[in-house]
């Protein structure tokens, strides 16, 4: 029998379930965070190389705009639909409200197979995208930026299609941009490097270091490369790594060299062959095994619902940073807490991407650039700050003889803040 596809959108809401639970709130307040503002679907037309045209549909789901405008990343992937969107623009909401951020959430995607499209072919479908909904974005509407299978290169033809309709280039239609027409430095590795911060306040809370830690990392593309070779050069030991050519597992630890290559590849956006690690001594294992094997650290940085009750029974490592969206389905999440094993959750822990997306949309409205060093220095402290607030949470709720996980922390946090906001609007 085939297995069911968990409903990334219920898991959602089971989650604010669990935190609406423990506010002192009535549980009223918080219903409307259960729909988003506005949900746009559009069928796209556009130009093969040979000269035919095809369609392909497109999606931007607006979650809230209570604390500001919409913000989150566009994903090319054939498996987009609109339930996945409605639960990753939601988790948008939270990670801006976590953050303090004056920005509210939204995601979107269209549902194609990149693989099958030429770069021009590409470029032709977000300019039919752009065209279909730029009525709807803005830098003071909502704000797109890189998600699976989008990067830089997509943000510059969706910012140059934007700003050929408004007649006026206007960098900050979208984040992740190159560099060369407003992006920020320190944007392409901010979400990796965020992963590896929190990562390092958990270990921090246990008295524990980075250095020596033996780390499984599911995932070699943005997030997953950036986070493997920042453990790597703080002294961490990668014992397992996957992509979609396969996941392997070396309990002695990868060799660093070979790693390094091809994660640096990786980062830099090439799809990388993992196979020739088995060369070097990692066996292939199957995607739950690969999960569940000897590890201080596993980091998914896949999609969604990796981490189920079966593996989350069977997993070894101690603490899960989640750098993915959603990785742990809830019945994991509570059950890995119950085993003691601390999970960092996404929306705090992959949240240093849209915190220098948000660095990046204030120096291009103020057509100013900071330097790297500035920009990983002001996420880093603030990823650190915010991580203290959910420790703070967790705390008040310990004094009161209840304990709750990070993620009913930050759950928590978000939602009340958003609450706060949507309260004084409405009058
Ligand atoms: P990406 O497209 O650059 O990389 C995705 C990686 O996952 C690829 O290496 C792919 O081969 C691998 N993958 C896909 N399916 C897999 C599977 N079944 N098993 C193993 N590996 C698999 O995407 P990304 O930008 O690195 O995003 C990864 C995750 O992080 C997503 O959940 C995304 O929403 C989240 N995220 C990304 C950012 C960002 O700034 N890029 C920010 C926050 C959250």
């Amino acid at each position: 029998m085939k297995a069911m596809k968990i409903n990334p959108h219920l898991e959602a809401m089971k989650m604010l379930d669990e935190a609406i639970a423990l506010s002192t709130r009535p549980a009223s307040d918080f219903e409307f965070l259960r729909q988003a503002e506005r949900e746009i679907c559009v069928r796209l037309n556009f130009q093969r190389d040979d000269g035919r045209w095809t369609q392909a549909l497109g999606y931007r789901v607006q979650h809230s705009s209570d604390l500001g405008p919409y913000k989150g990343g566009l994903r090319y992937h054939p498996e987009v639909e609109i339930e996945e969107l409605r639960a990753l623009a939601f988790w948008m909401s939270l990670k801006t409200a976590i953050l303090g951020l004056p920005l509210g959430g939204g995601k979107g995607g269209i549902a194609v197979d990149p693989s099958l499209y030429s770069a021009s072919e590409l470029a032709r479908l977000t300019r039919a995208f752009v065209e279909a909904i730029h009525l709807d974005i803005g830098p003071d509407r909502d704000i797109p930026a890189p998600d699976v299978n989008t990067n830089a290169q997509t943000m510059a033809v969706f910012a140059d299609a934007y700003g050929k309709l408004n007649a006026a280039y206007e960098p900050a239609v979208v984040t992740g941009k190159p560099l060369a027409i407003g992006g920020s430095l320190g944007r392409h590795e901010a979400t990796g490097l965020g992963v590896i911060s929190a990562l390092k306040s958990a270990l921090a809370t246990a008295g524990r270091s980075i250095e020596g830690c033996r780390i499984i990392v599911q995932g070699t593309g943005n997030v997953g490369a950036i986070a493997a070779l920042e453990a790597l050069r703080l002294g961490a030991m990668i014992v397992g790594v996957s992509n979609t050519t396969g996941s392997f597992y070396a309990p002695e630890g990868i060799s660093p060299e070979l790693l390094k290559l091809l994660l640096e590849s990786a980062a830099a956006g090439a799809s990388v062959q993992l196979a020739v690690l088995e060369g070097a001594g990692a066996k292939r294992l199957s995607t739950p095994e690969f999960l569940s094997q000897a590890a201080d650290v596993l980091i998914p940085a896949a999609l969604e619902n990796q981490i189920d009750l079966d593996v989350a029974d069977v997993l070894q490592a101690d603490f899960v940073i989640e750098g993915a969206n959603g990785p742990c389905t809830q019945e994991a999440d509570r059950r890995l807490f119950e085993r003691g094993v601390v999970v960092v959750p996404d929306v705090l822990a992959n949240a240093g991407g849209v915190l220098v997306s948000y660095y990046e949309w204030v120096q291009n409205r103020q057509r100013d650039v900071w330097s790297r060093d500035l920009v990983l220095e002001r996420m880093a402290a603030k990823l650190e700050s915010a991580y203290q607030d959910l420790l703070e949470i967790q705390a008040s709720y310990e004094k009161k003889g209840q304990k709750i996980r990070l993620r009913e922390a930050a759950y928590l946090s978000a939602i009340h803040r958003i609450v706060e906001a949507h309260e004084l609007r409405l009058g």
